[in-house]
């Protein structure tokens, strides 16, 4: 009988802290500077130089906690974490060893099997080391750029509740929006603001001891994740099932070759002669700020996205779409709000939502990015308000509101001032376009005939004249018109 195993995954996630300043000092976070130019004594880690903690770093930090269920520990201690390594200069990065910030949270995840809840065994603060940059001196040299040195981190740790590589993913991306919608983080993987490693092993269905694991560097797509654990599954049970014996060791995953490649045997704690940081105090919020920063959390993702179902008319596949990002969240509900307040009680709380939530999918997100709906947008959530109530009170129709507002983003002119500008109103009032049909029919002697005679299609031939004479007009009134002008004979 072939023994069956299952996988144990625990994911440690870094996510820079969304803050203007770094962890000790006060030089800017900026990505994309020229290298070298955001540095200071305490950064570099000149002797002498003082840390000093970023308030606001700790205040998302404790956001972070609440947002994730934890604990905070009200009094909790920096460690000095030791290693050597050029993008290090310090030779110790400042962390949290045995008295995190943060304990004892959770995350739930869905997957295609359902909900599950996965732990989190502890969330600390720490500072970011410096970046290494391969081959950008002379020759094959290494070039350091200190301007990342000191950007301030969480780690969350979680628990190895996973079973696969999907729930992982699924993990993953929870994690980023619970931190992108408290503006903990802005989830950008590219720019590595949130990165991964993973801790994968196996075991024989049914046993309680884990297998060793192996440890997964720095992951940075949601697509590698899941395939970098896959491999690793594999590859785990390729070689215990052959009779072979999984080693301790970091990993990489070659996004090239499609595989996990052996780096270095994995380190413990140990060696990294963990102790107090002598230069800090221990870090303190004490219960008024711990308080002040509770009220601070905003409603969770998954509860707004619950309740744009229930109260705004939207589906859930709508709800996930309009979450992909706190702007396009803000965005969306903007504008329902200022098209219920615009149109005052003549549309329900749910159709405005729904209407909203339509347009801004089929028409907004096909020219602008998610994360590009912010103020540079030409096209405010209160001007799609606008659009949207000229429809709703017939001003113009659907069809022309689309081109409306490719000139409203090409121009970031009012919806009114263009429909006025173009003349794209629609004519509603019905004694104009009884004349038009009446005109219309009358020039028409033959078609009418054929009309009559049983020809049904020939009415399509009197709306196209029709709509083509009043340059915009509400169908459905137009055909009211017709057939009762038709009808008269
Ligand atoms: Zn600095």
């Amino acid at each position: 009988m072939t023994t069956r195993y299952e996988a144990v995954i625990g994911l440690e996630v870094h996510g820079q802290l969304h803050t203007k300043t770094k962890m000790f000092c006060g030089c800017s976070t900026a990505y994309g500077l020229p290298p070298n130019t955001a540095i200071c004594p305490v950064c570099l880690g000149l002797p002498g130089a003082l840390p000093v903690p970023n308030r606001q770093a700790i205040a998302l930090a404790v956001r972070a906690g609440l947002a994730l269920g934890c604990t905070v520990r009200q009094s909790s201690r920096f460690a000095r974490k030791n290693y050597y390594y050029p993008d290090l200069s310090k030779g110790y990065q400042i962390s949290q060893f045995d008295l995190p910030l943060n304990e004892k949270g959770h995350l739930d995840i869905t997957t295609s099997a359902g909900t599950k809840r996965v732990g989190i065994t502890r969330i600390h603060v720490e500072e970011d080391a410096a970046k290494n940059l391969h081959g950008a001196g002379a020759g094959t040299d290494t070039l350091v750029d200190f301007n990342r040195a000191g950007t301030p981190l969480i780690e969350i740790v979680g628990e190895p509740d996973l079973r696969s590589a999907e729930e992982a993913e699924a993990y993953l991306r929870a994690l980023r929006d619970v931190l992108m919608f408290t503006g903990v983080n802005d989830g950008n993987l590219e720019e590595g603001s949130f990165r991964c490693d993973a801790n994968v092993s196996i075991r024989p269905v049914g046993q309680e001891k884990f297998g060793t694991r192996c440890e997964l560097k720095n992951i940075n797509s949601f697509k590698f994740v899941r395939k970098a654990i896959e491999f690793e599954i594999a590859r785990q049970e390729a070689l215990v099932s052959s009779g072979g014996k999984v080693v301790q060791e970091t990993r990489t995953w070659s996004s090239t070759q499609e595989k996990t490649l052996s780096l270095r045997s994995k380190e413990e704690a140990q060696d990294y002669r963990y102790f107090a940081d002598p230069d800090l105090p221990p870090l303190v919020v004490d219960d008024a700020w711990l308080a002040e920063i509770r009220v601070s959390v905003p409603e969770p993702v998954v509860a707004r996205r619950e309740r744009w179902q229930r109260e705004l008319g939207l589906t859930a596949y709508d709800a996930q779409v309009l979450t992909s990002h706190p702007r396009i969240a803000e965005y969306f509900e903007a504008a329902s709000a200022s098209l219920e307040r615009a149109l005052g009680g003549k549309l329900s709380r749910d159709k405005a939502g729904k209407r909203v939530a339509n347009f801004i999918q089929a028409e907004a997100l096909r020219v602008v990015s998610t994360s590009g709906l912010d103020a540079s947008f030409p096209c405010s959530a209160e001007r799609i308000a606008e659009l949207l109530a000229l429809v709703e009170d017939e001003t113009i129709n659907g069809k022309i509101a689309k081109d409306v507002f490719v000139d409203m983003v090409a121009t970031g002119k009012a919806p009114k001032d263009i429909v006025a500008q173009k003349g794209l109103a629609q004519v509603k009032d019905s004694s104009a376009i009884e004349q038009t049909v009446r005109d219309v029919v009358a020039k028409h002697p033959k078609e009418l005939a054929s009309f009559k005679a049983g020809k049904a299609a020939v009415k399509g031939f009197f709306v196209g004249q029709i709509m083509r004479a009043l340059k915009g007009a509400n169908p459905a009134l137009v055909n009211d018109v017709l057939e009762r002008v038709l009808a008269e004979g």
